[in-house]
């Protein structure tokens, strides 16, 4: 029988790799996001990832269960203390990344087979200050202690909780805003096939709750647990 991922955020640049690359390898997919995702096996479309939205969510999949859940859903907008719009940049940044990381885990916590994996999207710029990205920062740090709360949830022992915090990821937004070098850019089918590996097989997982860091130098990407 076809196993099940879900991806919350299946319709960004990073959750359509993660779509395509599970549907190759015959697993059914199921993107969450704001937009269908028409290549998705099931597209729930949902208007925010508040707690009635993520509920309906669980209503529509029914009895689906899933062997790998993935949070890809996320956004970036920077702005210090002193930013006039700084009240509505960190808000966006916690609904935008913050929310959608706790959307999953809520949906972890109903839907993950034992044995499976959850992986929630942080960042390595957010495990040192960010003064000139206050929402941001955060936003993904506050994800990165929940990656490590969920490993400690007695609900989801047998199965695995780990966070990947990208650099820069080589997606068509950052191609058209920010200057190269592209090679430092990590591709988004690579994140997709390790998201697999780890879905697939446990034992390629790293332990429990790290958060592994993804940086690509030179066009050669690395995994280092933090
Ligand atoms: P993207 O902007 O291409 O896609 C994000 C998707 O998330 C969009 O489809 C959007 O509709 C959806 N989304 C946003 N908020 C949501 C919510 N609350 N509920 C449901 N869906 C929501 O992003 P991306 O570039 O593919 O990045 C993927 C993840 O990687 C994000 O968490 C991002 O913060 C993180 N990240 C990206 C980079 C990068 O260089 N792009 C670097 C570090 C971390």
């Amino acid at each position: 029988m076809s196993k099940n991922v879900l991806v919350f955020g299946g319709s960004g640049s990073l959750g359509s790799a993660i779509v395509n690359l599970f549907k190759t390898k015959g697993w059914n997919t199921i993107s969450v996001d704001f937009r269908d995702n028409t290549n998705a096996t099931q597209s729930v479309s949902i208007t925010s990832s508040n707690e009635s939205e993520v509920k309906r969510v669980l209503s529509v999949l029914g009895s689906t269960k899933v062997d790998s859940i993935i949070c890809a859903a996320g956004g970036w907008v920077g702005g210090s203390i002193v930013a006039d719009d700084y009240f509505q940049s960190v808000q966006k940044m916690l609904d935008f990344n913050l929310s959608s990381a706790v959307a999953t885990a809520f949906l972890a916590g109903k839907l993950l087979n034992t044995g499976g994996v959850v992986v929630l999207t942080g960042a390595k710029s957010a495990t040192v200050p960010t003064a000139g990205m206050i929402g941001y920062g955060i936003s993904k740090a506050a994800t990165h202690h929940l990656i490590k709360s969920l490993a400690e949830t007695p609900e989801l022992s047998g199965s695995s909780s780990l966070g990947i915090l990208p650099v820069t990821l080589d997606t068509p937004s950052n191609r058209q805003y920010m200057p190269g070098p592209y090679d430092d850019w990590t591709p988004l089918e690579e994140v997709a096939d390790k998201l697999f590996q780890w879905s697939n097989d446990s034992a390629t997982r790293p332990t429990n709750g790290s958060l592994v860091v993804v940086e690509t130098k030179k066009n050669v990407t690395t995994y280092s647990t933090i």
